[in-house]
């Protein structure tokens, strides 16, 4: 057979979404790759049904729907604090997936730097492959996941074109705060380089703390890339619609990467996705409630069997330490992923391996989402107990 190209060998496929797979094929609950259980809210449905015979079923601009963008303009104006201009700062993508490729295939040529934060959600990887471009990681630290900005400044100096700030982030749900941000801002205005933001969790962000977009910054605007999708807030995950907004200039570019990736995304979801968008406010309070609650249930169903975790400020992962698990004879040697897949075999529940996630080698850690019914994770505990039982020699 011909050879392939070199890139393809150079990543794996996504952990997250071969552990589905695997979790699918087992029917275990699945808790690996973060996506909602419940539906889209019902003003979104309505309308979804009315587009089925009214339409549009046909490509809409290459960019984003006329009145899609218009709605994003709104409520992200709001959240940016300033006037979104949705012509010309503006592309819809095909889920944020798709924004980051975009973004960081827009900036970066073939060997340029790019800062990455460790753990980092594992699709940067393969943007930067893809791209060309080669990550300069920065650790994260736990228990706080602070950073040491001095890293951060020597990537610059190396010349990295831009760094990478996933916020809240997935995996640790560290939620950057003002101070952090602007201190990043400061550096990429002296370095003259760009911030890629990932925040598609911008809604799940937990009390005292509280989202600040970067590009929200004073200054920062022209040196902002935001990327976002509506996967999350509504629940929509397999309607494949994310955005990018940043300054005129670096929109008229990325509109061309990503007419020539994509075309544009689907017509008939942006059509009737418009409502969401222009929910009030208390659409969005509601959400952080509902999965506050979520998190604390399930926070409160680990630390009653025993299970040893973060505590995530932002998004809807936790970082569960397995530590204890790999030093019982039974796993002895085993890696974080064939612990996970033993798990979805064995308890029924599926997470993804830490490893996945770290440049760093990290063998102890598995991440687990909660955006699941109550019952479900209830569910997930009791079979999880079963798994902390085998530490106090009581399962088999
Ligand atoms: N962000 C989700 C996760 O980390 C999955 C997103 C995806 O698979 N595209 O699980």
């Amino acid at each position: 057979m011909p050879k392939l190209s070199d890139r393809v060998g150079t990543f794996t496929d996504s952990v997250i979404r071969r552990m589905t797979r695997i979790s699918d094929a087992c029917g275990a609950i699945n808790l690996s790759q973060g996506f909602p259980d419940y539906d889209p809210p019902r003003e979104m449905l309505d309308a979804l049904a009315k587009v089925a015979y009214e339409g549009p079923h046909q490509y809409a601009v290459t960019f984003g729907a006329q009145n899609f963008r218009e709605a994003l303009a709104k409520k992200a104006g709001r959240t940016l604090g300033r006037v979104i201009d949705p012509d010309r700062e503006i592309v819809v993508t095909c889920g944020g997936t798709e924004a980051m490729m975009c973004a960081v295939m827009t900036v970066c040529n073939p060997g340029d730097k790019i800062l990455v934060f460790s753990p980092f959600y594992e699709n940067y990887g393969a943007d930067a492959i893809l791209s060309g471009a080669d990550p300069i990681y920065v650790p994260l630290v736990p228990p706080e996941y602070d950073f040491d900005l001095n890293l951060v400044e020597d990537g610059f100096r190396r010349g990295a074109k831009a760094i990478i700030v996933c916020n809240p982030s997935n995996p640790c749900g560290k939620v950057f705060s003002r101070e952090e941000l602007t201190a990043i801002g400061e550096l990429a205005l002296r370095y003259d380089a760009f911030i890629i933001t990932d925040e598609v969790y911008e809604h799940l962000v937990y009390a005292p703390y509280t989202h600040v977009a970067a590009a929200s910054l004073p200054g920062l605007f022209d040196h902002v890339i935001t990327c976002n999708s509506l996967s999350k807030t509504y629940a929509v995950t397999g309607w494949r619609l994310g955005y990018v907004i940043a300054p005129e200039e670096v929109a008229e570019a990325a509109k061309k990467v990503h007419d020539f990736l994509t075309v544009g995304a689907p017509a008939p979801l942006q059509e009737a996705a418009v409502v969401g968008l222009n929910f009030p406010e208390s659409y969005y309070e509601e959400l952080r409630a509902l999965y506050t609650d979520k998190r604390d249930h399930f926070l409160a169903g680990l630390d009653s069997i025993g299970l040893k975790h973060n505590v995530p400020r932002g998004t809807y992962f936790v970082m569960v330490d397995i530590s204890d698990f790999l030093a019982l004879p039974a796993f002895k040697g085993m890696t974080d992923l064939e612990f996970c897949e033993w798990m979805i075999k064995n308890i029924g529940v599926a997470a993804v391996p830490g490893s996945s996630f770290f440049r760093e080698e990290v063998n102890d850690l598995i991440r687990l989402h909660f955006a699941r019914e109550k019952e479900t994770l209830d569910e997930v505990i009791v079979r999880l107990g079963k798994m902390t039982a085998l530490l106090n020699g009581q399962g088999s």
